[in-house]
């Protein structure tokens, strides 16, 4: 419910930040009509906080019209592998120019939302923000989208949180789902607490498994340190809401030619909205080289590396092999390598075909962060180490020989 008090001075603030046209001033006075989605914007801008909203308990809410599992379609100027230019203005549409690509979290989180909604016998819908549809829902109905919310308005030119966390308020306010996914991305990890914070629903950051439980979203995450597996349930507010970070949920086969029902929805939106704005965006082409979260091949070392200077007959070996180096915690902190390498639960996510582990003990922190990858090999000294547990391959023996033997072989073959 929302309530103005007579502390209201008529001041006209609340009317345009409204998205929903859901306010008019009355005698002075605002007063909310039926279009009004309890957004809260009109709260935030109030000067003498004349507006208040009251939700009401979960445990009385009729949840039963919540339907559907919907992803957020994240867009990336740059795709997930490319190295953009090194400094952009961002001041104008220029993104126009060159259409944006869909990050590949957006089809992990289709695939697994997929059998979600399957299970639930509930649709899968994509909801996509963009200035420009260049026929996105062709490859968000391959990955498995039965249904396209399309946003398209000028506004949506680049991501914003203001905007988008209006557009999203909006279109779940509209149509009610039961399950919303987002990429634990830069953007997702923006907007889904934004949005969560204003429909006053719950939010489980950086989910590893997803499932449906007794028709919930069952939303299982490290907890404690990676100690313990968390399974978080929201019986009683509607979305249920997760992140998942990339490389996490296993890429189904697309299924070219299978269509999505593209739904076209207006928004109403305004530069006023936008409290913030981009003047100049950088992209360090240091950092953006290593792009360990793409790699196909991975030549990882830990703290059994010893040294820097050991460490960096990785880098040889991974250049024989075409691949990129990554690290454990520990060899981060020892400054053998950057943290911009490191893999695990606190470092990027991993799924390489083939990931090499050398020195690594295999702690549940690590083993979080690439265990999906295709084939693993690992060498350890120590019999029981615990990353023989996932891989696929070990050999039992000392990096000291192992490496250079490696090396000297690989480059016999070249
Ligand atoms: C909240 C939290 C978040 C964390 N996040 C991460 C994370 O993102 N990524 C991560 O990696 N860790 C993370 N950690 C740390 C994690 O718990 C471990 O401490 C870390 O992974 C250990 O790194 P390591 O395997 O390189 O070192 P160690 O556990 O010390 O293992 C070294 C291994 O090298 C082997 N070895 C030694 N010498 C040789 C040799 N000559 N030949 C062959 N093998 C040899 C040893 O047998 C041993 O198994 C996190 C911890 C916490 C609490």
């Amino acid at each position: 419910m929302i309530e103005v008090s007579k502390k209201c001075i008529g001041c006209n603030k609340c009317v345009p930040v409204c998205p929903f046209a859901a306010i008019n001033m009355i005698d002075k006075k605002a007063v909310m009509n039926e279009a009004c989605t309890l957004c809260g914007a009109c709260v935030q801008v109030c000067p003498v906080q004349a507006i208040t909203i009251t939700r009401e308990e979960g445990a009385s809410r009729d949840l039963s019209g919540y339907k559907g599992v919907w992803v957020y379609v994240e867009l990336s100027e740059t795709g997930d592998n490319a190295c953009a230019s090194a400094a952009s203005k961002a001041s104008g549409h220029q993104a126009a120019n060159h259409p944006k690509k869909i990050k590949q979290v957006t089809f992990e989180l289709l695939s697994a939302g997929r059998r979600l909604a399957d299970e639930l016998g509930e649709e899968l819908c994509a909801v996509l923000m963009t200035e420009k549809d260049h026929g996105y829902e062709k490859e968000l109905g391959a990955y498995g989208a039965d249904k396209v919310y399309m946003v398209e308005h000028d506004e949506l030119f680049e991501y914003n949180t203001d905007i988008f966390s209006t557009v999203m308020v909006s279109l779940v306010t509209r149509h009610k789902p039961s399950v919303i996914l987002y990429g634990a991305t830069i953007q997702g990890r923006d907007l889904a607490p934004r949005v969560a914070s204003t429909l006053y629903v719950g939010l489980t950051a950086d989910c590893t498994a997803l499932a449906i439980k007794d028709g919930l979203l069952l939303q299982s995450r490290p907890a404690f340190g990676g100690n313990i597996m968390a399974d978080i349930l929201a019986p009683n507010s509607r979305p249920q809401m997760a992140t998942v970070r990339p490389n996490v949920m296993k890429l189904g086969e697309p299924v070219h030619g299978r269509s999505a029902l593209v739904v076209r929805e207006s928004a109403k939106l305004d530069k006023s909205l936008r409290r913030v704005k981009v003047l100049e965006r950088k992209i360090d082409h240091g950092s953006a080289t290593v792009r360990i979260e793409n790699a196909n091949i991975i030549v990882s070392g830990g703290r059994g590396m010893k040294t820097k200077e050991k460490f960096k007959q990785l880098e040889e070996l991974s250049k024989l092999l075409g691949g990129v180096v990554g690290a454990s915690r520990a060899a981060v902190d020892l400054g053998f390598k950057e943290k911009t390498h490191q893999v695990g639960q606190s470092g990027t996510t991993v799924s390489p075909k083939l990931y090499l582990s050398f020195g690594i003990s295999g702690a549940v922190q690590h083993i979080v962060g690439m265990k999906a990858s295709d084939v693993i090999v690992a060498v350890n000294k120590d019999p029981n180490a615990p990353i023989f547990n996932v891989a696929k391959y070990g050999i039992v023996g000392d990096i000291n020989e192992i490496v250079p033997k490696l090396i000297e072989a690989l480059k016999k073959r070249k």
